[in-house]
């Protein structure tokens, strides 16, 4: 298909756009950048306001938004919205034609994605479960990363739309996976921060600067992306959160929402994960001591605070 074929294919895309948020928000005008033809909600009037000014046609409802439309992608901020979005004589599912194509792009729990799922297939409908990695500026920048759960003519119809939000869009195999994907990967990252977090108050101890360690563990064996891309002291790192007062980033609240939707999951599986739980009781009493909005790297300062 030649560029301009696409580009005439794209504007006869229609998008509903349901959920934009701080992600949904930039991930919607990204697709009108490109061309799409969006139809846009959101519970709240203000979330829709800079959607609509650039360029899309603000719908009355869920239905509203999904019925027309070609393609139909959401971003809510659990489970439990998604459910109610999704499911039910009145849910997008039974609303939209048969050849509509559902992707919803939240980070949600495993079985609602699956439930989703099984009913979407149940109406003879297709949907992807696509949570994305990158946060608020890879949204802005269409530099996401799409962990994208379902069958793999749904992918093949999802990829080129998703490659207007995103930088690198991964099949991970069938229902689910997307969401699964993403706790997994979240759950290394909250496990790791914490144990760079503690490496780096030890040597503060011990007498060793922190340039120092960053140095050696940067070459060494303790090498790892919440030690290069997002030290949580400053210096080292110079764009790493802890030289803005841990301003997000990756706020910590979002940080313990998917370390509890992956401990939700390992008790459903019984998989021990030890380390997992920890970090996830951890984030807990960052976030209840206030710091539910600062950047997830700051529990470093809860790690030099406690005494043994
Ligand atoms: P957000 O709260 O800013 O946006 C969610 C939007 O959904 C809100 O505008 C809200 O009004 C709307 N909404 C809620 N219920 C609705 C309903 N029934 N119908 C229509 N709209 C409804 O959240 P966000 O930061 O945009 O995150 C969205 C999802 O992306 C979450 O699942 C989050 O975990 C995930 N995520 C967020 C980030 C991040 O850095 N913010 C990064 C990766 C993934």
């Amino acid at each position: 298909m030649s560029a301009d074929d696409r580009t005439r294919e794209q504007t006869m895309t229609s998008i509903g756009f349901i959920g934009t948020g701080n992600m949904g928000g930039p991930m919607a005008r990204n697709l009108l950048k490109a061309g799409f033809k969006l139809s846009a909600y959101d519970v709240n009037a203000d979330s829709l306001k800079s959607v609509v000014a650039a360029g899309a046609e603000a719908a009355a409802s869920p239905n509203d938004a999904a019925a027309a439309s070609d393609v139909v992608i959401t971003m809510l901020p659990a489970g439990q919205h998604v459910a109610s979005v999704y499911l039910g004589d009145t849910g997008i599912i039974a609303a939209v034609r048969p050849d509509t194509l559902l992707i919803d792009c939240s980070t949600i729990d495993v079985k609602t994605a699956r439930d989703v799922a099984r009913a979407a297939q149940n109406n003879g409908k297709q949907v992807l479960d696509a949570p994305v990695s990158g946060g608020t500026g890879g949204a802005e920048a269409a530099t996401l990363t799409f962990m994208v759960g379902g069958s793999s003519t749904a992918f093949e119809r999802a990829r080129p739309i998703l490659e207007k939000m995103g930088r690198t869009i991964i099949h991970t195999g069938g229902a689910g996976t997307g969401q699964a994907a993403k706790i997994c990967n979240n759950m290394i990252l909250g496990i790791s921060m914490i144990a760079v977090g503690e490496a780096f108050v030890l040597a503060e101890k011990l007498g060793l600067e922190a340039q120092r360690l960053f140095d050696v563990a940067s070459k060494s064996s303790g090498q790892c992306w919440s030690l290069t891309s997002y030290c949580p002291v400053p210096g080292p790192v110079p764009t790493s959160p802890a030289n803005r007062d841990y301003k997000p980033g990756f706020a910590a609240e979002l940080m313990l929402k998917d370390l509890l939707l992956s401990q939700a999951a390992a008790q459903q599986t019984t998989v021990d994960t030890a380390l997992g739980q920890h970090a996830a009781n951890l984030y807990e009493s960052f976030v209840k001591a206030g710091n539910g909005g600062a950047d997830f790297s700051g529990i470093i300062k809860m790690i030099r605070e406690q005494r043994r």
